[in-house]
């Protein structure tokens, strides 16, 4: 039964505490007897067992996962100058990352059934870049994997590195090989809300190639190797052992908490399919996601699409149930990297109607009944 005086919250942060609480304790309080605080056992044990995760290769913890994607971007070779093919419908941290370098996004425009990057329209960049183009950042946006065979395909005929922006899609796959492990460097954030999430920041750089992981393990401390000897410019960009110490004690339960979120999922579909198609008036309709062939989908977040988001957003939350939308305004215009020239149609109108409603494994399936019933019954209203 779902207690309908509960409020159902996007994210929950605290879930993943109390859903292994003792064991988190038990963590921490190893790490506070331990007299080693930063980059030590526990971070080198969930390197290890993350990149095992992965299916082979290297992670190196760092300190969030917008540093995570800066210095990938940045071990690949990106440089002050370059560009970096990305979606505007991302979080600012993804162009931050590119900011900081000194590089400027290029905007793809994006896929209008999956609302990932579009294969096409990267195409399309591409060319018109010239060479100017140093790397192909891809979103997996709400735990959905971009078409990563034919993007790297692409990448590869114009000798442009592919870094996964992976902070929504831990264990999401594409054709059975998980996401993060298709490029030349994948970034991941450890934010508590994550499907994999730290109790505080966190972020990790995978990579298949020694060199490229190589450079970030330089990168994210001062650019040593050997101690007090700075090899490269470099910075501090380390995983605390009490966050990996966490994470080693949540990884061993990713793939069944995202069974769960799958879970809800389709409880969602199955459901909202059932809703008369616009419910009488086309202007209504109420779209949902699509998982393209060969995705594995992450469920980060279980989004659908409504012209009327911010009614059915309002209508929702005096019920109890609080929607996100991630992300209301696209990168091109948001007033730090306002691109008034340029226009996206597609990301535009996603980020006009996309709702993204609970679906975290703390829920229940009558959780998802009663958010199903209340949609239904804005449809009525
Ligand atoms: C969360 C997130 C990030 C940034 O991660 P932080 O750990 O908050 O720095 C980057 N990209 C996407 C798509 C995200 O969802």
């Amino acid at each position: 039964m779902s207690d309908s005086s509960r409020v159902l919250l996007t994210a929950d942060p605290g879930e993943g505490f109390r859903a292994h609480a003792d064991q988190i304790r038990a963590a921490i309080e190893r790490v506070l007897t331990s007299n080693h605080y930063i980059l030590g056992p526990e971070v080198e044990a969930f390197e290890r067992e993350f990149a095992a995760y992965l299916g082979g290769g290297q992670v190196l913890g760092v300190a969030n996962g917008t540093e995570a994607i800066e210095l990938a971007l940045r071990a690949v070779g990106v440089q002050r100058g370059d560009q970096v093919a990305t979606v505007a419908n991302t979080v600012s941290a993804t162009i931050a990352a590119i900011e900081q370098i000194g590089a400027s996004p290029v905007f793809v425009e994006i896929d209008v059934a999956t609302m990932v990057m579009s294969v096409a329209a990267l195409a399309e960049s591409l060319q018109k870049a010239n060479g100017r183009i140093k790397a192909v950042l891809p979103v997996h946006l709400y735990g959905h994997p971009a078409d990563m065979p034919a993007i790297c395909e692409l990448a590869t005929r114009h000798g442009v590195a592919v870094v996964e922006d992976c902070a929504q899609a831990h264990g999401a796959t594409v054709a059975g090989r998980k996401a993060g492990a298709w490029g030349a460097a994948a970034a991941f954030s450890f934010y508590p809300t994550k499907n994999l999430g730290a109790i505080g920041d966190g972020g990790a750089v995978f990579a298949r190639d020694p060199a490229v992981a190589e450079r970030v393990r330089l990168l994210r401390q001062y650019g040593w190797r050997q101690r007090y000897v700075s090899e490269i410019p470099g910075r501090n960009s380390r995983l605390d052992e009490i966050q990996a110490a966490i994470l080693r004690v949540k990884l061993p339960h990713l793939d069944a908490e995202n069974a769960r979120r799958a879970q809800l999922a389709s409880v969602y579909l199955e459901r909202l399919a059932k809703m008369p198609a616009g419910f009488g008036d086309p202007a209504l309709q109420l779209r949902l996601p699509k998982v393209a062939t060969g995705i594995g989908h992450a469920w980060h977040q279980f989004t659908v699409r409504t012209p009327r988001r911010d009614a059915l957003a309002t209508y929702l939350g005096e019920r109890g149930i609080r929607c996100g939308v991630l992300y209301p305004t696209p990168a091109h215009r948001q007033p730090a990297y306002a691109q008034p020239a340029l226009t996206l149609p597609l990301t535009e109108r996603a980020c006009a109607e996309v709702l993204c409603l609970p679906c975290h494994p703390g829920l229940t399936t009558a959780d998802i009944d009663r958010v199903c019933a209340e949609i239904l019954g804005w449809s009525a209203a």
